[in-house]
C-alpha cells in the first residue's frame, strides 16, 4: 500500500504534462543549430517529423543552421527583441497557465483521496 502511494506522487512530480514519459517513447532525431554567435542549440525531433533549416537560438533569436562553420547571417531588419517577448508571453499566457492549472487539479484530487 504504501509502494503504490510512493510510484504515484514519484509521477506526479516528475512530468504533470506526462511530456517526459512520451518523450522517452517516441523515437527522436538530435539536431544541433549554430547561431552567428556561436550558441549551440540542440533541438529533438520525431524521426517521422521534417527537420527545419533554419532554427531560432533561444539565447539572442539569431537564426541558427546545422552548418557549424558557416551559421544563417544575422538579419538586420528584423529586431530579436520583439520574437523573444512573443515567444515568453505566449509561453506564460498558454503553456503556463494550463501547467499550473493541470498541476492544482492533481493536488486537490490526491488531497480529496
Ligand atoms: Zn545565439
Amino acid at each position: 500500500m504504501a509502494g503504490g502511494n510512493a510510484i504515484r506522487g514519484t509521477r506526479v512530480g516528475a512530468g504533470p504534462m506526462g511530456e517526459a514519459e512520451r518523450g522517452e517513447a517516441a523515437p527522436r532525431n538530435r539536431m544541433s543549430y549554430w547561431c552567428s554567435q556561436g550558441h549551440e542549440t540542440q533541438v529533438a525531433f520525431a524521426t517521422d517529423a521534417e527537420v527545419p533549416e533554419l532554427w531560432d537560438c533561444p539565447r539572442c533569436g539569431l537564426p541558427a543552421g546545422q552548418d557549424q562553420q558557416a551559421p544563417p547571417p544575422a538579419p538586420r531588419t528584423e529586431p530579436y527583441k520583439t520574437h523573444l517577448a512573443y515567444v515568453r508571453e505566449r509561453r506564460s499566457d498558454a503553456d503556463g497557465d494550463a501547467l499550473l492549472e493541470e498541476a492544482l487539479a492533481k493536488l486537490r484530487a490526491r488531497r480529496g483521496a
